[in-house]
């Protein structure tokens, strides 16, 4: 089916949207973007969505041509004339173009490019968040600010492609020993004492929405936590692992580098927090 998709300004069928070549975005990655998840034809989360854009533009001294108000706006009118129940909605703002290849940022009043597209895909019912997946670590070759949602994702995708490469589904990213993050998603492990961890926030990953509302529903639970990082070894020994990020919700991590975790089936805490958010979706979206 083709989709309508969202172009500066216009709503036109996916084939006859089009964008130079000379585009930012596309000669320097040199745009930001966003995922919000969409249940029941709805959004989830995505005040927190638009927050981290917005400081993604900040930190990039990169200007929104619509208010946050508009922005959502066109976001619900593509789930409306796409038919869009289950997936998400994808947002990418670039610096534009000035019809050449030039580093310099281009003058003011340049206008960005703006795009937004729906992904139909099943969220709740995902085959992985039932099985589990497995991981295999891999040297974090990323920028120093992965904290910027930037489209400069070419390390991602080979960490990606490295895993299926060896039989498995994604990546854990490795930094001085300690678990970064995933390839698309953060990583939570928990200890033997059922205390879950997770990195804490900072310039070395992304500030998951998922992560922070998951930190609130086992504050509410009563289910222990730790913001610190992780080794490997620890990964290894862990009693749990599981994965997080707007369209996974949480993946259960069964296998790490070829190493059973737990008993290899997914475990209890992560299988707890992940109905818990289900729940909290499901009411946020009815
Ligand atoms: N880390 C990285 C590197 C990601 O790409 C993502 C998903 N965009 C996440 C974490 C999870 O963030 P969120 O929960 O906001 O989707």
């Amino acid at each position: 089916m083709t989709r309508i998709v969202y172009l500066n300004g216009d709503y036109v069928p996916e084939q006859e949207a089009r964008v130079s070549v000379f585009d930012r975005g596309f000669l320097f990655a040199d745009a930001v973007y966003e995922v919000t998840a969409v249940l029941n034809g709805k959004l989830l989360e995505n005040d927190g969505h638009i927050a981290r854009l917005l400081r993604s533009c900040r930190e990039l001294n990169l200007a929104l041509p619509v208010t946050p108000d508009a922005l959502e706006a066109i976001q619900r009118e593509l789930i409306a004339r796409n038919h869009l129940r289950e997936g998400a909605v994808y947002l990418q703002l670039s610096r534009g173009s000035t019809g050449d290849r030039e580093f310099d940022f281009p003058p003011a009043g340049t206008p960005p490019t703006l795009a937004l597209f729906t992904q139909a895909r099943s969220v709740i019912n995902h085959a992985k968040a039932i099985s589990g997946i497995r991981v295999v670590t891999l040297e974090d070759i990323r920028w120093h600010r992965r904290d910027i949602k930037t489209v400069g994702l070419l390390a991602p995708c080979l960490a990606k492609e490295f895993a299926h490469v060896q039989g498995a589904d994604d990546a854990f990213l490795v930094e001085d020993g300690l678990i970064t993050e995933g390839s698309s998603c953060n990583a939570w492990i928990v200890t033997a004492s059922g205390t879950l961890v997770t990195r804490p926030l900072s310039n070395d990953i992304l500030h998951g929405i998922t992560r922070r509302s998951l930190l609130e529903l086992a504050k509410n639970h009563a289910i222990p936590f730790e913001e610190r990082a992780f080794s490997v070894e620890e990964a290894y020994a862990a009693r749990e692992a599981f994965i997080s990020s707007a369209t996974t919700f949480i993946w259960p991590v069964v296998n790490i580098d070829g190493r059973t975790v737990g008993d290899g089936a997914p475990g209890p805490v992560t299988r707890a927090l992940r109905a818990i958010y289900v729940e909290m979706a499901l009411r946020a979206t009815a």
